[in-house]
């Protein structure tokens, strides 16, 4: 593992453009479980998977039904309340190699924040965040405070329209079937086709079209792609990434960031 860290370290001080991966691994060490990994919300309940499936829909049928249901608390909700997540070693370590000017994107499936919280500013929400809303129509997000929930349903004026063009809001969060807004799909393509080196962390690659821009970048040739995460992957079978630091998220990238901070010294 030793060698493996250096060689990773060593990669990223001579990469000019390096863009950061992640999935929902590197959160579970702040609390928050996957879906894939062996502890995973999928793998310990696959009818939660299935009830997933129905949230767009419910919401394109319904919009106004679909708010209700969420306000009332009957929705489900398959990662409970993330109110008290903090970020972890792993979601600094990008901020530390970020503010380093070494990585110039994360782009995250994540939709809890913790980026965001971390100080990441070059970031790219794939999936988008729970804690903003969005217009489908227009993509203007909105911090959900600006929107008095429960006088909107008292007075009988709910979905929350958005403020730009009227349409009605629903949560920033991509759900299955629902495609990803255009704004952050483009610029997620743009950084895959520019990347020199692409640090993949604690995702199991198995969504599209997430895990298509490690295999753009591939194609592309003479990218390095690292990928961190506690069990091999398909990018792993695949031979998509040049090789896997296995283990921990929260231990592994501080570990190679400290290591970047040497070698950038002794060069
Ligand atoms: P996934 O659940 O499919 O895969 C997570 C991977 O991370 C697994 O391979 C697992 O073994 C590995 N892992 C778990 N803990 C780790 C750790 N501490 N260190 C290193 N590796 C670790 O997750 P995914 O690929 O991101 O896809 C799941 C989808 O569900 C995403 O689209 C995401 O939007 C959503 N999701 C988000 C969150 C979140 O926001 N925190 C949590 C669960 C799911």
């Amino acid at each position: 593992m030793v060698d493996l860290i250096e060689r990773a370290a060593r990669d990223i001080v001579r990469s000019s453009y390096a863009i950061a991966l992640t999935g929902a691994g590197i959160s579970t060490e702040s609390g928050i479980a996957d879906f894939r990994g062996p502890s995973g919300v999928w793998t310990k309940n696959p009818e939660a998977e299935a009830q997933a499936y129905r949230s767009y829909p419910e919401f394109t049928r319904d919009p106004k039904r679909w708010w209700e249901k969420q306000l009332s608390g009957q929705a489900h909700d398959p990662l409970g309340s993330l109110e008290h997540a903090r970020p972890n070693a792993g979601h600094h370590a990008l901020v530390d190699l970020e503010k380093m000017g070494i990585l110039k994107a994360t782009i995250t499936q994540n939709i809890d924040a913790l980026h965001e919280k971390a100080g990441s500013t070059h970031l790219l929400e794939f999936h988008g965040s729970r804690s903003k809303l969005r217009c489908l129509s227009c993509n203007t997000r909105f911090n959900p405070n600006v929107f008095d929930f429960q006088k909107l349903q008292q007075e009988d004026r709910l979905p929350p329209r958005c403020l730009e063009c009227n349409q009605p809001l629903k949560s920033d969060v991509v759900y299955f079937g629902e495609p990803i807004p255009a704004d952050v799909a483009e610029k997620s393509y743009a950084e895959a086709l520019q990347c020199d080196l692409m640090l993949i962390a604690g995702t199991s690659a198995a969504v599209y079209p997430f895990a298509n821009l490690p295999r753009i970048a591939r194609e592309r040739g003479g990218v390095k792609i690292i990928e961190v995460n506690a069990e091999p992957t398909l990018l792993t079978k695949e031979g998509i990434s040049d090789y896997l630091l296995q283990g921990k998220t929260g231990e592994i990238l501080p570990a190679i960031v400290d290591l970047v901070r040497e070698v950038r010294v002794v060069n």
